[in-house]
């Protein structure tokens, strides 16, 4: 079989997806008709172009287009269902509530994505979906505290969905706020952090030594990648699992090509590691073509990319009965691709 058919049949686990990031362009110029906006001279720009600073315009685009709990409750579902036809059998959304005056507080946003993960399991039950309540550093100690409250409550409502914590935002600014996890880490939540995305060596080592549940790219820890020795030792005895997205660090330019990716470092010494998107609508990829560049650019077989997904289940924010119902599932569809 073709790798790029194999890769788009394998069943995957996708576990770093941000919600905004991840619009497809179909959803955003179905927003647009929604709307009666005309993003069309952006879109058309974007699409023709590869620089960061046009696939950025992207994010202001879909900001401005999901201000209301209808526009999130359709770009949720799209995602959802985008995500299950690329044969995504469990996702793991992530995003900050948003406050957009008189149309939607932080509460809205988070039961409108909630809404919308209950009536997609209804359409497409084979697809798991869960959600982390993401922190931007950006934007201060009272906005992450607020968030991180947020998540506590609803995780006491919706268990089931509600899973975790996500620390991201721009990493060059504003603060780890890592005390504010321990309380929502100590009744159950899960803590992913994106970590080492600029060179940064107390922070990273505080980031390690708090040990998150699982670390989003890790790229400037390994000493050929302006991190040290130091760093990278710490990384691979912590065993804390990292996902790692091959094309937004490309496209973000925090390398300069896969062949120094920090994913050789950390496959040749065994570190858990699991393959994501991070916004596969301003990326303009997949889950499946994240494989298919692993595969070329690593040498991977298609026994190894099977493996990595296996593994991704170990890593996923479920309870022990649904890792059982996601290994029982890739092993049935993996007979199917023999
Ligand atoms: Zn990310």
């Amino acid at each position: 079989m073709d790798l790029e058919v194999f890769c788009k049949k394998l069943p995957k686990l996708e576990l770093h997806a941000h919600l905004n990031g991840s619009v497809s362009p179909e959803t955003i110029r179905k927003l647009c008709e929604l709307k009666n906006k005309n993003f069309h001279e952006d879109l058309s720009r974007i699409n023709t172009s590869v620089s960061l600073k046009e696939c950025f315009k992207i994010f202001d685009i879909v900001h401005a287009l999901t201000d209301t709990t209808d526009a999130l409750f359709i770009t949720t579902c799209d995602i959802i269902s985008e995500f299950h036809n690329d044969n995504v059998i469990y996702l793991e959304l992530r995003s900050t509530p948003k406050y957009v005056e008189g149309k939607m507080n932080k509460n809205e946003y988070i039961e409108t994505i909630i809404k919308a993960i209950e009536h997609s399991k209804k359409l497409l039950p084979e697809i798991i979906v869960k959600f982390l309540v993401s922190v931007n550093r950006r934007n201060g100690f009272e906005d992450a505290e607020e968030n991180v409250k947020l998540a506590i409550d609803y995780y006491k409502k919706y268990p089931e969905y509600i899973v975790g914590i996500d620390l991201s935002g721009d990493p060059t600014e504003g603060d780890a706020f890592l005390n504010l996890f321990i309380n929502a880490r100590n009744i159950g939540l899960k803590i992913a952090a994106h970590c080492a995305e600029v060179p940064n060596e107390k922070e990273i080592m505080d980031i390690l030594e708090f040990k998150p549940d699982r670390l989003g790219h890790c790229t400037n820890i390994h000493p050929n990648l302006k991190g040290s020795h130091e760093l990278f030792d710490k990384l691979i005895e912590s065993k804390i699992p990292v996902e790692l997205c091959l094309t937004s660090n490309l496209k973000c330019e925090t390398i300069k090509s896969l062949s120094e990716h920090q994913f050789l470092y950390l496959y040749e010494a065994n570190h858990p590691i699991c393959l994501a998107t991070d916004d596969k609508g301003v990326f303009d990829t997949t889950l499946s073509q994240e494989y298919k560049l692993a595969a070329d650019n690593y040498n991977l077989t298609k026994d190894n990319l099977k493996q990595l997904v296996i593994s991704s289940v170990d890593y996923a924010f479920v309870s022990k009965e649904e890792k059982i119902k996601l290994l029982n599932t890739i092993a049935c569809k993996n007979k199917q691709l023999n």
